[in-house]
């Protein structure tokens, strides 16, 4: 069954300097000052209906382990207190790698979080230089290694088409993944906002963002090797908000970017099945059919555009979801 995760947005709470693509307050819809963060989360956990299934309770956006260790400590206890006796699992959170001390840790540890996110963005240390992140790939796999030893469940969060990036950044980021394993990943692709440092870059021509095509293409390409390498990956592309739907200058944006990758890969599945059987009958699963038709039919016509005729395909719920077959 799906984890249900009841999110909670810092803001740029906690983070000790403003990354240069970074408008947390834009992408969450929120913008909290860590004085005002105890009083939200009060009444932000006062309106909450307790789930029925399982749940977790996730601290995001911002650097929650640079807070002041006072504030984290009252928050957790607050989290914890108000779900006792219910379907709570634990608790998760984001943060960055130069900002997770052992004290933290131990911190973690006494309120049983479950996950802890680190937002790497990148295993390239050109590109991490290049967003001003301020540590290295090194930094970020001891980091996740220290997660790991004190049995806390870590993820993964990245971004494509950063400044800097090139084919090696893949193979870097796809070779590092691959053997670290983290319990969960996230793929962002890189946008320009406004009222950013990269915002600056774009104007001026410093910067290119990838295209939506290209966006896609590569984060299709880290679904099909990293899902092979057991990575479970819970996320691709932003969470959409009003705000941030206004603030896009440029890159790949969409609002179904998940769904597009999903989709997109789907399509090449049953593009690399109908060459070897032309004329064939794709077989889907019901739940596949949105991936098979795609987002306003995209995912379909690619498949008539590449084939260059009508293809035909029945449902089948003994075909295996995720998949298409042939007959
Ligand atoms: S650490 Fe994360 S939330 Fe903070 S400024 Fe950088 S990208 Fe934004």
């Amino acid at each position: 069954m799906k984890q249900k995760i009841i999110p909670f947005f810092l803001g740029e709470s906690g983070c000790p300097g403003h990354c240069i693509y970074c408008n947390q307050a834009l992408i969450t819809g929120q913008d909290l000052s860590p004085s005002d963060v105890s009083s939200s989360l009060s009444g932000y956990l006062d309106r909450i209906r307790t789930p029925d299934r399982p749940f977790e309770f996730a601290f995001f956006g911002g650097s929650f382990s640079a807070l002041p260790e006072s504030l984290a400590r009252e928050l957790l206890s607050m989290v914890r207190d108000r779900f006792r006796n219910t379907n709570f699992r634990g608790i998760r959170f984001s943060t960055r790698p130069d900002c997770l001390s052992d004290a933290f840790l131990e911190l973690s540890v006494e309120f049983k979080v479950i996950t802890i996110e680190l937002g790497v963005q990148s295993f390239d240390d050109r590109v991490l230089y290049s967003l001003q992140r301020n540590y290295t790939s090194s930094d970020a796999v001891s980091c996740l290694e220290r997660i790991t030893s004190r049995r806390i469940e870590t993820g993964v969060q990245l971004l494509i088409g950063s400044p800097g990036e090139t084919l090696s950044t893949h193979r870097i980021n796809l070779r590092t993944l691959s053997g670290i394993r983290p319990g969960c990943l996230r793929i962002y692709p890189l946008l320009v906002l406004a009222g950013t440092p990269l915002e600056k870059s774009f104007l001026c021509g410093d910067f290119q963002p990838l295209t939506l095509d290209q966006a896609i293409r590569l984060a299709v390409l880290y679904m099909n090797r990293l899902e092979q390498s057991g990575i479970r990956i819970i996320k691709i592309g932003l969470q959409t908000t009003p705000t941030l739907k206004a603030s896009v200058v440029s890159g790949p944006w969409h609002e179904s970017f998940g769904d597009l990758c999903r989709s997109c890969r789907f399509s090449r599945q049953a593009i690399r099945l109908l060459r070897k059987k032309v004329g064939g009958t794709l077989i889907v699963n019901n739940a596949d059919v949105p991936l098979l038709l795609g987002h306003e039919k995209h995912g379909y016509r690619l498949i008539v555009q590449k084939l260059g005729y009508p293809v035909k395909y029945k449902i089948n719920n003994n075909q295996a979801a995720g998949k298409p077959g042939l007959e």
